[in-house]
């Protein structure tokens, strides 16, 4: 049944509850990356934060205890630069609400960046956790002009100590409010996120599994671009979902049984 984890040759890796919850590491999952490391598996690690450079992510992954270089991260802030590079070369004027991971990715790939909503002329959102009504307003003037309207990643809200704060996908549906516009989604499950990815591993997604946590946009979005999937139930899923068509190839409760079933899978060979 799990046959083709014989056929992977690459592995994309949620971060927030598959790698650590918090501060917390998740048990097997250092052993995990260990493992990939001893078989030459390549990967890269997958998340929707835009808050954070490659750079900054890495550093934060590597103070965990997880193996990370720079192009080992691929990021919503930067999966964004990548897409808007390539849809707009001539390098239009952006209004940025987000943190300063995003305005470090959209300033290196080339993009002169505004505050001003008569001035810009693509908005770009991501979490911002020093929002104000005034980004707000300027950034509802430029959309109803007519710029175009990005979000890193839909992600409603995020979980801290004290429960589930509002994330960059709130901050967008207040702008979808304001201007009747919805935004082009680059994160997951959308398929920008994945392409880049894919295009750093150098695979066809019929040899790369992505594991997650979560199935709206871990799982749903990887079956999207055609990879294997695999759902651990060390974070926001708790339990198996029923079979059908947007299931994940397997489910896991944990990295260390993951490890069990692609050690399995390559000795039975
Ligand atoms: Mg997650």
């Amino acid at each position: 049944m799990t046959e083709w984890l014989r056929e992977i040759r690459g592995v994309l890796l949620d971060v927030d509850g598959v790698l650590y919850r918090g501060n917390h590491v998740i048990p097997g999952a250092r052993e995990f990356l260990a493992f990939l490391e001893g078989r030459e598996l390549p990967f890269i690690y997958l998340t929707n934060n835009s808050t954070l450079s490659p750079e900054d992510y890495a550093a934060r992954l590597r103070a965990k205890g997880f193996p990370a270089q720079t192009e080992q991260v691929v990021g919503s802030a930067e999966a964004t630069a990548h897409f808007l590079a390539h849809k707009h070369p001539s390098r239009p004027r952006v209004l940025i609400i987000g943190e300063k991971g995003l305005h470090q990715v959209l300033d290196k790939a080339g993009f002169p960046l505004t505050d001003n909503g008569d001035e810009a002329e693509v908005v770009v959102v991501g979490l911002d956790r020093h929002l104000t009504y005034a980004k707000l307003a300027e950034a509802t003037y430029a959309i109803r002009r007519g710029a175009p309207f990005y979000g890193t990643n839909p992600d409603r809200t995020f979980p801290t100590e004290r429960g589930f704060a509002p994330g960059g996908g709130a901050i967008l549906a207040a702008l979808e409010a304001a201007t009747d516009c919805p935004p082009t989604i680059i994160g997951k499950p959308e398929p920008p996120i994945f392409h880049l990815a894919l295009e750093r591993l150098g695979l066809p997604p019929e040899h790369v599994v992505m594991i997650g946590d979560r199935i709206e946009t871990d799982i749903l979005g990887a079956k999207r671009v055609g990879l294997r999937t695999v759902l651990v139930l060390t974070g926001v899923t708790t339990r198996a979902p029923s079979p059908g068509p947007n299931a994940p190839d397997l489910v896991v409760p944990d990295l260390y049984a993951l490890k069990d079933q692609i050690e399995t899978s390559i000795v039975s060979n």
